[in-house]
């Protein structure tokens, strides 16, 4: 065709961290701790619910309600209608969604208008951006930043200034976008930062999109709160979460985004106008895990309780073993990616051919084709204003079978012993 074929809303995001780097992990058959997924099956309890629902006849292979499966959104209610100490309508304040990705994807479609700014907190999950931008609203970015003048050791040495923050409201300010815990970072935000955040939130009269997908992943003695929570919050606040990393089966693809009902009935539209409703049978699967988790909640046999404590163990693992061979890694206090510091690393990669990219890109690509280990350059979280002053870090997912966690420590440590 001899006439532009592209809509102008595909240009500027066509680059894709997870198309680019899960590909070229496959090409080199590379030990991944790159995307973030578990290798490992979801816990036994939900498995066999998503079997039983497959056998359940009929009505489990058809479509059921658009806006999600009448079980899953009345567990969903009144699983998180405990947890934030309000009420949930199911039929109303929820929409089950394919992943958060589709959650995200429906409220930046629905919530923001062409010119208006929506401010993200860097280092973010990367869709945020080209979601905002598809939908014709201007990103607006502000780093955490490492505190200054001692060591960073922990993800919460990495803040929010609050006047920064302050300042980057305008008239056109619509929304702002948190993550907590924090991907790639890991930072859980404590009350006081959520506060601040719901305080301006409320003062200038903005939406808040809080993704929460890791919200269960907490460590020493982190705790995660819900933003929707604070008062004032509940009416102004869309929170996305994921069965996938909720029950470690990242393929089924079912997450969900919880708000008031007059703010969920404008993602409904986008929802029903585009993808309409989500499979069913990993829908049915989803609620029964819920159902178990809503009895169980809090106790050992929980596996919102299981899952942190067995990552607490391998998060250990991967720093140790990071520390041990001079990439000083940030202690996460949550989620299940570490980020490292990969400054003090010598190796030359003043590659003729590839001097465009930053040094996070460069030095992941070296490192999955001639050391077959796979990680996420870190700038690929930042926008290309901010991305320069961070690509000094790479991110490690610790989701990982102990033997995966092993393979990339005896390929670092073969590595580092040969320097
Ligand atoms: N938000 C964050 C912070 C993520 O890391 C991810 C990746 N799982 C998503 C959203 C998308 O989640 P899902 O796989 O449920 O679409
Ligand atoms: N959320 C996962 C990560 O951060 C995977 C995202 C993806 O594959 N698109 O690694």
């Amino acid at each position: 065709m001899s006439r532009k074929v592209h809509s102008s809303r595909t240009e500027g995001v066509d680059k894709n961290v997870w198309v680019e780097f899960t590909q070229l992990a496959a090409d080199y058959k590379a030990v991944n701790l790159g995307q973030g997924f578990p290798d490992f099956s979801p816990p036994e309890f939900i498995r066999e619910a998503f079997c039983d629902a497959l056998k359940g006849g009929p009505a489990m292979h058809q479509y059921t309600r658009a806006f999600g499966h009448p079980p899953l959104v009345k567990i969903l209610a009144k699983f998180f209608g405990r947890i934030v100490g309000h009420e949930i309508d199911p039929l109303e304040d929820i929409l089950v969604t394919v992943g958060a990705y589709q959650a995200l994807f429906c409220a930046f479609q629905a919530l923001i208008d062409e010119e208006d700014e929506v401010i993200i907190v860097e280092p973010f999950f990367d869709c945020y951006q080209p979601m905002v931008v598809m939908a014709g609203g201007k990103p607006v970015y502000i780093p955490l930043r490492p505190r200054e003048g001692r060591a960073v050791l922990s993800s919460g040495d990495w803040v929010l200034s609050p006047e920064e923050l302050a300042s980057k409201v305008t008239p056109r300010t619509k929304a702002i976008v948190i993550n907590t815990p924090n991907n790639p970072l890991g930072k859980v935000y404590k009350l006081e930062e959520l506060q601040m955040i719901a305080d301006l939130c409320i003062k200038h009269d903005l939406l808040c999109f809080s993704d929460e997908v890791y919200e269960w992943l907490t460590y020493d003695g982190a705790k995660h709160v819900k933003i929707a929570s604070l008062p004032g919050m509940r009416e102004r606040t869309i929170t996305v979460g994921s069965a996938g990393k909720s029950f470690s089966a990242t393929g089924w693809k079912v997450g969900w985004a919880i708000g008031s009902r007059d703010v969920i009935k404008h993602l409904k539209i986008i929802h029903q106008n585009s993808i309409y409703h989500c499979a069913t049978a990993a829908q049915e699967a989803v609620a029964r895990g819920f159902e178990r988790e809503y009895e169980v909640f809090g106790a050992p046999d929980s596996y919102f309780q299981q899952l942190p404590a067995m990552l607490h163990n391998k998060r250990q693992k991967l720093a140790t073993c990071l520390q041990s061979v001079g990439l000083n890694p940030i202690m996460p206090e949550g989620g299940y990616f570490m980020i490292a510091d990969i400054s003090s690393v010598k190796v030359d990669l003043n590659d003729e051919s590839n001097k465009v990219e930053s040094r996070d890109f460069r030095f992941v690509k070296w490192l999955i084709k001639e050391k077959g280990l796979a990680t996420i350059p870190v700038s690929a979280f930042y926008s290309p204003e901010h991305g320069k002053e961070f690509d000094k870090y790479i991110r490690f997912c610790f989701v990982k079978e102990d033997s995966t966690l092993k393979a990339a420590e005896d390929i670092l440590k073969k590595w580092s012993q040969r320097e």
